[in-house]
């Protein structure tokens, strides 16, 4: 059951990904913020001659960690290697990236806080001293040696920055949140990966596209092709407001990016729990996601586009929801 509006990257998607994915930092659309501190980091490490700072990156799936970290590895003019917690469950695992690491080079750790307890311990040595402890033998006659590593940076990744143990939060020089795109950037996205895809697209096109894209780049990147199809086999090629429009809703991606686990969840406060406060396990029960989902991947979006509220008391779907659903707002309804 293919999810069209899922952020995270589908098998086999990564690679037609790399295709569009930003090589330069004058590339990577919106973010302010986050481009500003790093544009710093970028230019004073390279002044003192030093390596970057250690720099975890956090928020929601698909909004550009990992373009973000070989960004930051072009601008520095050193390699990257790409891994993620769960394939480096053993020891040697980490060890062995660490030793081939040249100086100045990216490690990226996607999804860190799931790091074992080992592979964290290797790595506070390793980040802070820039050395690998590794111990030799078993029980009482094991000794620990220390190799020497090249001074690197380590960018983490994770969409549950509370997740991380402090210590290893703690060694972190830089922590940088990433927001939700605003539709006039992801709009801006779409135009640029429609001129990579040699795919003709009006300004309405690509804005239709982007107000359906949950914020996220991946997905407006997603959608982008399926219409591309879409204008393709049903009209002249072109994408315009109409035809993206047109194929959205044959594709039934909500004009406001919904999919069905947010429409029930949304459903079933208002219908069941009088617009609520609901709290977080019953909105999970009641649509089969399991929570932790929930909080990370439905709940952010539907804030953001203020549809929905957390209070001490749980969720509440706000007027703008029950507009969106066709329900009558509470103060509307008659006693
Ligand atoms: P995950 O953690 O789920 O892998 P991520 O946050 O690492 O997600 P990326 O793989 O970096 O996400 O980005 C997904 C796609 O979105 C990329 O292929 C890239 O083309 C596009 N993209 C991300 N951020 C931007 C941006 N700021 N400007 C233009 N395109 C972007």
């Amino acid at each position: 059951n293919e999810n069209i509006l899922q952020p995270e990257a589908a098998i086999d998607e990564g690679k037609q990904e790399e295709s569009i994915r930003p090589q330069r930092f004058a590339d990577y659309i919106g973010q302010k913020d986050l481009k500003d501190v790093l544009d710093i980091a970028i230019k004073a490490a390279k002044s003192r001659g030093e390596v970057l700072d250690h720099l975890l990156l956090y928020g929601p799936p698909g909004l550009g960690k990992t373009t973000m970290a070989m960004i930051l590895a072009s601008e520095m003019g050193v390699n990257y290697k790409i891994t993620s917690a769960p394939a480096l469950e053993r020891p040697r695992d980490i060890a062995g990236l660490l030793v081939n690491l040249k100086p100045g080079d990216i490690l990226f750790v996607d999804e860190i806080h799931r790091l074992s307890r080992m592979t964290e311990e290797i790595l506070y040595p390793a980040m802070e001293d820039y050395r690998l402890d590794i111990t030799i033998g078993k029980g009482t006659s094991s000794r620990i040696r220390s190799v020497p590593l090249s001074k690197f940076t380590l960018v983490g990744a994770t969409t549950r920055v509370g997740a991380l143990t402090s210590p290893l939060r703690d060694r972190f020089g830089l922590v940088q949140k990433l927001r939700f795109y605003e539709v006039d950037e992801l709009s801006l996205i779409v135009l640029r990966s429609a001129q990579l895809l040699q795919t003709p697209v009006t300004e309405d096109g690509a804005t239709e596209i982007a107000r359906r894209s949950r914020g996220t780049p991946r997905i407006a990147n997603r959608l982008l092709k399926r219409v591309r199809d879409y204008a393709e086999v049903k009209s002249s090629g072109e994408i315009t407001g109409s035809v993206a429009a047109e194929a959205l809703q044959l594709f039934q991606v909500d004009p406001c990016g919904l999919d069905w686990t947010d429409r029930k969840m949304l459903s079933v406060i208002i219908e069941q729990f009088n617009g609520g406060p609901v709290g977080l396990e019953t909105i999970a029960a009641a649509t089969g996601e399991d929570s932790q989902t929930i909080e990370e991947v439905y709940e952010p979006y539907l804030m953001q586009i203020g549809y929905l509220s957390r209070t001490p008391r749980g969720r509440v779907a706000t007027k703008a929801a029950y507009k969106h659903l066709d329900f009558k707002p509470p103060n509307e309804q008659l006693s």
